[in-house]
C-alpha cells in the first residue's frame, strides 16, 4: 500500500438480507489530506459505503485496509478503528437530555477514559471555533437544526478522528443553515482533515473536493478533479444526473 494512503478498498461487495445488492465492486482509496466528494443519485449506495468504510456494516467479499492494516470485522481492532474514522450523519442524534457539552464529552470520557477537566477545555476550544461557545450549558431542544449539526461535527472531533466521513449533513435543514454548517466543513478541510463526504450541494462539492466519484447503482461511474467532473462529465448517467442541479 502507498504510504500516502490512509484507508482502501479493493472489490468490496454488498448485498442486503433481501438480496438486494447495493455495492459492486468497489475499489477505492483515499489519501492523508485528501477530500473526496460521493455524488449519485438517492438510492445508489453512497450510505451504505460509508457505513461499510466505518465497519458498520459487513461486506460480501473485499478488503477494507486502514493504513497497513486489513480489517476484519470479527476483530476487536473495530472498535479502535471507529474512533479513528468519525462520522457524523443527517440526523444529528445528540442526547436530548444531555447538556451540549456532556453530548461532547460523553465518549471521549466513556470510551476514551481521558480525563474531563482535559476533554472539556479542548470542547470548550472546538465550541468557540464552530461559533457556539455560549452553548455549553443548554440542551439540544434549544439549538437550531444548523448549529445541531455543528456540535455533531465537534463531537466527531473530539475522538481525534484521522478521517471523517460525512454523510449528506446538511441534507435535513432549512437553507439558511446549510451555509454555517458547510463553512465548518471547507475549514477542515483547509487545515487537511481527510475526509469522505457525501452531498447534494454541488458549488461546495467543487469547492471542498480533491476528487469526485459518481456512484449509480453500487458503481462507480466516474471519478476525476472537481474541474473535470463538473465541466465535462463523460458519461450520460452524469450527465442527467448533474442536470438535475441547473
Ligand atoms: P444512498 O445513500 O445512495 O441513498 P443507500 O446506501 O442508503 O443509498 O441505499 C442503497 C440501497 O440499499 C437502496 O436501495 C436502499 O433501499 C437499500 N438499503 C439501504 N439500507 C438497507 C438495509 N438496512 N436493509 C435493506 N436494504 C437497505
Ligand atoms: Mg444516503
Amino acid at each position: 500500500m502507498n504510504v500516502e494512503e490512509i484507508l482502501k478498498t479493493e472489490q468490496l461487495n454488498k448485498s442486503y438480507e433481501n438480496g438486494l445488492k447495493v455495492l459492486n465492486d468497489i475499489t477505492f482509496s483515499l489519501k492523508k489530506g485528501e477530500v473526496v466528494v460521493i455524488i449519485g443519485p438517492s438510492g445508489c449506495g453512497k450510505s451504505t459505503f460509508l457505513r461499510c468504510l466505518n465497519m458498520l456494516e459487513p461486506v460480501d467479499s473485499g478488503t477494507i485496509r486502514f493504513k497497513d492494516r486489513v480489517i476484519d470485522r470479527a476483530n476487536k481492532d473495530v472498535y479502535e478503528l471507529r474512533q479513528k474514522i468519525g462520522m457524523v450523519f443527517q440526523s444529528y442524534d445528540l442526547f436530548p437530555h444531555l447538556t451540549i457539552l456532556d453530548n461532547i464529552l460523553l465518549a471521549p470520557i466513556k470510551v476514551q477514559k481521558r480525563e474531563r477537566s482535559e476533554v472539556a477545555k479542548e470542547a470548550e476550544e472546538l465550541l468557540k471555533r464552530v461559533g457556539l461557545s455560549d452553548k455549553t450549558k443548554v440542551y439540544p431542544r434549544q439549538l437550531s437544526g444548523g448549529q445541531k449539526q455543528r456540535v455533531a461535527i465537534v463531537r466527531a472531533l473530539m475522538m481525534h478522528p484521522e478521517i471523517l466521513l460525512l454523510d449528506e449533513i446538511t441534507a435535513a435543514l432549512d437553507p439558511e443553515m446549510v451555509r454555517e454548517v458547510l463553512q465548518v466543513v471547507l475549514e477542515l478541510a483547509r487545515e487537511g482533515m481527510t475526509m469522505v463526504i457525501v452531498t447534494h450541494e454541488m458549488e461546495f462539492a467543487k469547492a471542498v473536493a480533491d476528487r469526485v466519484l459518481f456512484m449509480d447503482q453500487g458503481v462507480v461511474v466516474e471519478e476525476g478533479s472537481p474541474e473535470e467532473f463538473f465541466r465535462s462529465p463523460q458519461t450520460e448517467r452524469a450527465k442527467q444526473f448533474l442536470n438535475m442541479f441547473h
